[in-house]
């Protein structure tokens, strides 16, 4: 394990004093620890190259070595500093414990019925958000309490790993180095410097709004440890599918379906629309697919000058398990038919008459 140049690994002149490597190896140490780098594994791979080019240049005679142009690595064995950086690591905390410092938006989903999404809806949605312990002001400490030792170094601001002729002490990543300037951990928050709060909130749904709509709650996601500034709250509006109606922008479609005999001579249907039932009159003589239109019947966001319409589909049900009287009937109903009741067919078959010549 040797380092190419431990100097320009510890961002020092050739000259450093022994205080200015310090200084270096200090900052460089700390600010590389895996501790303080969950989930990035080049951080672990530039401590190690600051432990060793720092452990290359605090001896003396090591660092005469370096400079006389010989390659000397640090003292001890590659694999007894293997096994000194994975007792180091091994302790670093696991990536993923902790949740991020900053503010940070949330997700949530809503799902709404097509009545509310036509006719707009509050509802109240629970959510959970990290937000900012008050009693520590994010800091995590116990603000009534004297500053303590550190309990990891015991006061001493360092640690040290030895393993056979290889050794190694390291800023105490814990408290910085600094030994008795770590508080106790602030007992509302646990440490953490933010407590997770459960809240029902209340969401407007405008009136028409599409499914896969964004609602945006401003400054209900998590809230940064430091400042307490709070991320926002994206809630998706998903409009249930309805058994009757479907939506095609401002409209809604809806099949009606009608007997031979109602299409055939005429009817008059109740038909239900979101603001009620409405008659339709089916006139004589109507065919399969033909629409009404029930103006104004549709979606109408606010502003609108025109509302949309509800769209009738007209589907003719072709009758199934005849008794033997309807059998009777329909026969004779097709033995008086004529082309004129039929005008379609006549017009189809008249076609067809031409085209084979
Ligand atoms: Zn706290
Ligand atoms: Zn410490």
């Amino acid at each position: 394990m040797k380092i190419a140049d431990p100097y320009a690994v510890l961002g020092v002149r050739r000259d450093a004093s022994p205080a200015e490597l310090r200084a270096a190896y200090r900052r460089l140490a700390l600010a590389h620890h895996p501790d303080r780098n969950p989930g990035d594994p080049g951080a672990g791979e530039r401590f190690k190259e600051v432990v060793l080019a720092y452990e290359v240049l605090r001896d003396p005679l090591r660092r005469s070595a370096h400079d006389a142009g010989k390659r000397p690595g640090p003292g001890g064995f590659d694999e007894q500093w293997e096994e000194i950086f994975a007792q180091i690591f091994r302790r670093a905390r696991p990536p993923g414990a902790r949740p991020g410092d900053g503010p940070r938006d949330l997700q949530a989903r809503l799902e709404i019925t097509l009545e509310e999404a036509a006719g707009g809806a509050a509802r109240e949605i629970a959510s959970s958000r990290w937000v900012r312990c008050e009693a520590c002001r994010g800091k995590g400490e116990d603000p009534a309490a004297q500053p303590a030792g550190c309990p990891l170094c015991k006061g001493t601001g360092e640690l040290k790993y030895q393993r056979g002729l290889a050794g190694v002490t390291i800023p105490c990543s814990a408290c910085e180095g600094r030994g008795r300037a770590v508080r106790e951990r602030c007992p509302s928050c646990g440490g953490e410097g933010r407590k997770r709060r459960e809240e029902r909130l209340r969401v407007q749904v405008p009136a028409c709004a599409e499914d896969g709509a964004h609602l945006k709650l401003r400054g209900k996601g998590d809230e940064g440890r430091a400042r307490g500034e709070a991320g926002d709250l994206v809630v998706t509006v998903a409009v249930r599918p309805h058994p009757l109606f479907k939506r095609e922008g401002l409209d809604l479609l809806f099949d009606l379906p009608v007997s031979f005999p109602q299409a055939a001579l005429g009817d008059e249907v109740a038909v239900p629309t979101l603001s009620g039932e409405v008659k339709v009159r089916i006139p004589a003589g109507t065919q399969s697919g033909r629409v009404f239109r029930l103006r104004g019947k549709g979606l109408c966001p606010p502003g609108t000058i025109r509302p949309g319409d509800q769209r009738v589909r007209v589907v003719v049900e072709t009758p199934t398990r005849l008794n033997e009287r309807q059998k009777k009937l329909l026969e004779e109903f097709q033995r008086l038919s004529s082309p004129s009741t039929n005008p379609r067919m006549r017009k189809f078959w008249e076609k067809v008459k031409g085209f084979l010549g």
